[in-house]
């Protein structure tokens, strides 16, 4: 257990600029989380209740955490990203324990967000080996979650899952997370979007040709974009060395990546599909 990691917010700079594609879920999550957020006045004069988690779920790479991460960016609050199998993996009574201080520490600095991943970890239909301790995990995580919409205007929790089916239906009860987006992978436009962040800032040569690319990685998340381009980017860099003088990213960089990063999302919308 590295209590530090989980202790530690995250101040970020990080904006809704830097995740490409996914307006309807920005858009959701503006209205949702950022407006009242950041203008929790004017919900009041409107009797408007703010509050409540968001679930995000979908493909794995497509965008959760950086979306999370994006979110406590446009809030100025700081950011804590907890993996719920890490929780999970302490002694027995101590999870809940670090549960209840991650809350505590995030109300203490407020404004925060708090981003909880692999969410179905918590209770569900999962087999757990600790059956015991999962069930005791769903109430303390429930009794937090109550109590900070009750009266916490300035932690947001965020939650994520690959697998939405998995997840324990109490914490889909109002006040809980009570919305449930889909980030799904990128389309042809947001493929666009997301290259030219990820290429943005390396030499490129003058013959890459993006909507090539863009055609060419339907089915590729937001992840394996990544890999891909850094995939390229050492192609360029072994070509550096072998030639002795520094090249740039082409197209037959570009070309030789495809062929090794193959898309990941159409597994996950496969077995979505079956459930
Ligand atoms: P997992 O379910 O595996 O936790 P995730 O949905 O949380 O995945 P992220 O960690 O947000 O995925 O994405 C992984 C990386 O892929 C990001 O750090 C970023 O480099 C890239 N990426 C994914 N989606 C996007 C996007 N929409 N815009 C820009 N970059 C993206």
């Amino acid at each position: 257990w590295d209590s530090v990691r989980y202790l530690e917010p995250v101040a970020t700079r990080m904006g809704f600029a830097d995740v490409g594609g996914l307006d309807e879920v920005k858009r959701e999550i503006t209205r949702r989380i950022i407006t009242p957020f950041l203008k929790p006045s004017l919900f009041q004069r409107f009797k408007r209740q703010s509050g409540g988690g968001i679930l995000l779920y979908g493909p794995p790479g497509c965008g959760k955490t950086l979306l999370a991460r994006a979110t406590a960016g446009e809030c100025g609050a700081k950011f804590y990203n907890v993996s719920i199998t890490d929780v999970l993996d302490m002694y027995i009574g101590e999870s809940e324990r670090k549960l209840h201080e991650i809350f505590e520490q995030a109300r203490r600095t407020a404004p925060s967000v708090i981003f909880f991943d692999e969410i179905e970890a918590i209770g569900g239909k999962r087999q757990h080996a600790r059956e015991a301790t999962s069930a005791k995990m769903v109430s303390q995580f429930l009794t937090e979650l109550d109590g900070f919409a009750q009266n916490n205007q300035h932690v947001l929790v965020l939650g994520a899952t690959n697998v939405p089916w998995a997840v324990d239906p109490a914490f889909r009860r109002p006040g809980r997370f009570d919305r449930v987006l889909f980030v799904p992978p990128p389309d042809a436009a947001a493929r666009k979007v997301i290259l030219g962040l990820l290429l943005d800032g390396r030499p490129v040569a003058a013959d890459i040709d993006v909507d090539e690319i863009v055609r060419r990685t339907s089915g590729h998340s937001g992840a394996d974009l990544r890999n891909l381009v850094d995939t390229a980017a050492d192609e360029a860099i072994e070509a550096s060395i072998a030639s002795g003088r520094e090249t740039e990213i082409a197209m037959r960089h570009v070309r030789d990546a495809l062929a090794q990063i193959r898309p990941t999302t159409l597994e996950w919308l496969t077995s979505a599909r079956n459930h």
